[in-house]
């Protein structure tokens, strides 16, 4: 992969939204691999295992239609600079959305910088119908039986219903309702 430009856009994707893949979309058009990264430890407690969050993404990723560059699914559990250095990546990609996200984005990126110079963090504007879409808030739609069909696929649709199905029905201890984004 020598001469190939390759990004990784890291995230909890609890679960993946269509922000989410908007940005794959879009970043797939700047490198020749993308590699989606999904973080195995979050410091936010996540509604889905890392296991069911890998396997929505790749579900997702499969089912979008050509253009650009390759892209695969991976999880991550070490220091992401770490994770994109081994990967040969280049650059990290990130999706920024209003305001909220800029502080956090600002001092990670700086903090990034200074592990490893060489690979730039890149932005993506969230695109303007998907500005507002966040994990947190689908999940608690969801919970509250909202209609969710203009934010994720229904195939996540599916995979949220029943694991908050699940969280209601046995209020098993992994599935405690957390606040995780
Ligand atoms: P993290 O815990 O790393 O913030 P997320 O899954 O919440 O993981 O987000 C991963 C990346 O995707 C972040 O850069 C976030 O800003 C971006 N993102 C999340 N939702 C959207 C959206 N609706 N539009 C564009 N980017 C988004």
């Amino acid at each position: 992969m020598a001469s190939e430009r390759c990004g990784v856009y890291p995230g909890s994707f609890d679960p993946l939204t269509y922000g989410h893949l908007d940005i794959i979309r879009r970043a797939r058009r700047l490198v020749d691999h993308l590699i989606v990264a999904v973080a195995v430890n979050t410091a936010k407690v996540p509604l889905f295992t890392p296991e069911e969050r890998l396997d929505i993404v790749r579900e997702e990723v499969a089912g979008l239609e050509n253009g650009g560059g390759s892209v695969e699914v991976r999880p991550f559990d070490n220091l992401l600079m770490d994770f994109a250095a081994e990967a040969g990546a280049s650059m990290v990609i990130r999706g920024l959305r209003a305001v909220s996200d800029f502080e956090y984005e600002f001092q990670m990126t700086g903090m990034n910088a200074r592990l490893n110079p060489e690979i730039e963090t890149v932005f993506l504007m969230a695109t303007e119908t998907h500005q507002f879409i966040a994990s947190r808030l689908v999940q608690e739609i969801c919970r509250l039986g909202g209609d969710i069909s203009s934010f994720v696929s229904p195939n996540v649709r599916r995979h949220l219903e029943r694991v908050l199905a699940s969280e209601r029905g046995a209020a098993g201890p992994l599935r405690s309702a957390g606040n995780g984004r």
